[in-house]
């Protein structure tokens, strides 16, 4: 379907909006984007600005050119579609906007590498059955000043309690500035806070329709890399940017609603309280754990993170109120009756996350599959549940044996994806070697520190 944009133009002119960002996520996870000038707007007529398809073979470094064989079209155009509702004037620069786009092929089909467009797939499978699925992310990130050098150290050191807000962990009032932009961004943040480590914090938005919240999840993320920028600083959603610090992670909370808001994780006859649906989908999401390591945590780095004592999963296990587990089940029930999938870092898509757990939730839905006994105690040594993939190369198997789950997330993404993130560790092992050392590398902090 194509549509004017003069509506939307009308909108921002009377906000006083001369520049439209427009951003969408690649398959890496990276946010690309074009600034679209207002007063042109009208004249775009394919329901937003055209780009290669190359940037589905884009690293943050440069292109992929091997990988261009598996889109067998030759890299033709793909056309952003903007989500009018989705513009956001942004506090900090006045008079541009972010605005969130989905993508089409030039014939107007939807576009099946983007990885927005799966998620809104894999969103319709769930309506289609008479579940909402809805999702509540939650971002940890660090602030980090720039040395002359262009290498970066924290902001915050050594002290930074977790927890705490204002001298020691805040003292020039750069975070207190970050909230209250983000705030007047208007996607939903209500809290903030300092995390484990030093120079690592955490923004909370509100929960919504999974759609919804990866797009403001998306902005946010724009956002605050943007605000940080702005004073001269970086902030970083790397999974583990420091090797003697804590990893930051993506945990993203889910639940599926009936199409009148009631939520069907919960089951009040039950003894812990869950669903025959919420069931089903944590043993759906332990079925294809190794696999969605891949998705969930896609990058070199992000294998410093997972492991034992670390608040970060290890295992493909899942708990009541449990966080040394993969899946914590939070304890409160009613409307609040959820999952909280512990496993992926700040690194990972958004979009390709949620639609891969949405995807594995949903194999299990339709399987009707059983979990295995919930994880008691501190659960990163109960070899009752196998251990995930340690490394990149690993998970990527385990995802490419995992027949199901590529049905449902689509063979061609899943192969780019592939192509992506092959190329990612024979570029590493290239100047770095097949072993990741102790210490974090400079390919990796160039790599990932300020593009995720
Ligand atoms: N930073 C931890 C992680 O890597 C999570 C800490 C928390 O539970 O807030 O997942
Ligand atoms: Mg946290
Ligand atoms: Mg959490």
């Amino acid at each position: 379907m194509t549509h004017s944009l003069a509506n939307l133009q009308s909108e921002l002119i009377a906000a006083e909006i001369d520049v439209l960002r427009v951003i969408y996520a690649d398959i890496i996870g990276t946010i690309r984007s074009k600034d679209l000038l207002v007063s042109e707007l009208d004249k775009i007529h394919h329901g937003g600005p055209t780009f290669c398809q190359g940037v589905w073979v884009t690293t943050t470094q440069g292109g992929v050119l091997d990988g261009a064989d598996v889109l067998s079209n030759g890299l033709e155009d793909f056309v952003t579609q903007i989500v009018p509702e989705t513009w956001r004037a942004l506090p900090w620069e006045p008079g541009v906007a972010y605005v969130v786009a989905g993508a089409n092929n030039p014939d107007m089909t939807p576009n099946e590498l983007a990885p927005r467009t799966l998620l809104e797939r894999m969103v319709n499978e769930y309506k289609a059955i008479g579940l909402v699925p809805v999702a509540g992310p939650e971002l940890e990130f660090y602030i980090a000043d720039v040395n002359d050098d262009g290498t970066y150290r924290r902001a915050i050191n050594p002290t930074g309690r977790v927890y705490t807000s204002g001298a020691t962990v805040d003292p020039k009032g750069t975070f207190l500035h970050l909230l209250r932009m983000l705030d007047r961004l208007r996607i939903g943040v209500f809290a903030g806070n300092h995390e484990f480590s030093p120079s690592q914090y955490e923004i909370n938005i509100w929960h919504s329709e999974a759609l919804d919240a990866c797009d403001r999840i998306w902005m946010l993320k724009a956002g605050v890399k943007d605000v940080i920028a702005r004073l001269g600083q970086a902030a970083t959603f790397a999974g583990k940017p420091w090797s003697d610090e804590g990893g930051s992670g993506f945990h993203l909370h889910l639940s599926v609603e009936s199409p009148t808001g009631e939520n069907l994780m919960h089951d009040a006859s039950a003894p812990d309280g869950l669903s025959a649906t919420a069931r089903h989908m944590i043993a759906g999401i332990m079925e294809h754990a190794p696999a969605l390591v891949a998705i969930c945590n896609p990058t070199v780095n992000a294998f410093r993170r997972l492991g034992p004592d670390t608040l970060a999963p290890y295992r493909a296990n899942w708990g009541l109120d449990n966080r040394s587990a993969m899946v914590r089940i939070p304890p409160e029930r009613g409307g609040g009756t959820r999952l909280e999938i512990r496993l992926g870092d700040g690194a990972a898509n958004a979009y390709l996350m949620t639609a891969a757990l949405l995807a594995a939730g949903l194999d299990g839905i339709r399987r009707e599959l059983e979990p295995p006994a919930a994880a008691v105690g501190y659960a990163y040594e109960d070899e009752s549940r196998p251990v995930l993939p340690m490394t990149l190369g690993d998970a990527l198997d385990a995802l490419r044996a995992d027949e199901r789950l590529i049905e449902l997330m689509g063979g061609p993404l899943v192969d780019v994806f592939e192509v992506m993130k092959r190329d990612e560790i024979e570029r590493f092992t290239e100047v770095v070697g097949a072993e990741l050392p102790d210490e974090v590398t400079e390919w990796e902090v160039k790599e990932y520190f300020l593009d995720l």
